[in-house]
């Protein structure tokens, strides 16, 4: 689907600049109430109704300023700083932030292949793509079931695919992460990439999650592809390409699952 891929790259430009520019603005009025409500809250008695008043529209802008900061980092399109990550410590670093990000309804599972291979990825783009999955699926099972998050190695041949989408041969590290929520309709399956696209409350989704998912995988040479069915969970594929230093250094392990290819 080079077509698909292509408008999508081009309608993601778009709005990443409109918004980006919406939110910087937007930005700036929002340090200009910050600091109105702290002049007007300075001399108040921290008890008082009038004080909380000034502390609820405080944390009000705050909710606002990060709207808006995911704003802009999605229309700044901020450069990727690649580096080699070793993979395991990363999950092993971030699965603390997940499980409270996700409350104590949800089980986290992790399983990490033997031998995993380091990527070349930028970490906090990792982190952050594995929050913004997390999230969506504490949404999906509505606080309670399981997450599993399943990291392994994966060889892609010449001709192979990822889920029907095209991916480059080459050496990735397969990062699978599947929750045991609703699923998604095919319909709405369609569209989980687009920015803006979002099945949530108004104020509750910003429909820019995956959007922003499948911008840094492409932007890292990576791959993204959706598995889900309602009723059943989903499961959020990511491949990201390993350590070229490796590449060259080690042989191919013989436990990596060879995926397409002819
Ligand atoms: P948001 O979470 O703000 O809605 P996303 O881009 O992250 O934005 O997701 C878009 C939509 O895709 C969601 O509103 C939801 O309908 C659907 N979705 C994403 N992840 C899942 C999931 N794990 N299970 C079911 N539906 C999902």
């Amino acid at each position: 689907e080079v077509h698909a891929t292509l408008r999508q790259g081009q309608k993601m430009e778009a709005i990443g600049n409109l918004a980006g520019g919406i939110a910087h603005d937007f930005n700036n009025l929002l340090q200009s109430i910050t600091g109105s409500l702290q002049l007007a809250g300075r001399h108040m008695a921290q008890e008082s109704p009038e004080y909380r008043r000034i502390a609820l529209a405080l944390s009000a802008v705050d909710r606002g300023a990060k709207l808006a900061s995911q704003l802009l980092s999605f229309g700044r399109r901020q450069p990727l700083e690649p580096r080699a990550v070793h993979t395991g410590s990363l999950i092993g670093d971030i699965v603390a932030i997940l499980s409270s990000a996700v409350g104590e309804g949800v089980d986290i599972r992790t399983t990490v292949a033997p031998d995993l291979w380091n990527i070349h990825a930028d970490p906090t783009n990792v982190e952050n793509a594995l929050l913004n999955l997390a999230m969506n699926a504490r949404d999906a099972m509505n606080g309670h079931g399981t997450l599993t998050i399943d990291l392994s190695n994966a060889v892609i041949e010449r001709g192979g695919s990822a889920g029907g989408v095209d991916l480059a041969p080459g050496e990735y590290v397969r990062i699978a992460v599947t929750d045991t929520g609703t699923g998604m309709t095919s319909d709405v399956l369609e569209q989980v990439f687009e920015p803006f696209f979002t099945t949530k409350a108004a104020g509750r989704g910003t429909g820019l999650g995956l959007a922003m998912v499948y911008g840094f995988v492409k932007q890292s040479n990576g791959h993204v592809t959706i598995e889900s069915k309602p009723g059943s969970g989903t499961t959020v594929i990511l491949f990201l390409p390993r350590t070229s230093a490796e590449t060259h250094t080690q042989s191919r392990s013989p436990e990596a699952p060879v995926v397409g290819g002819s």
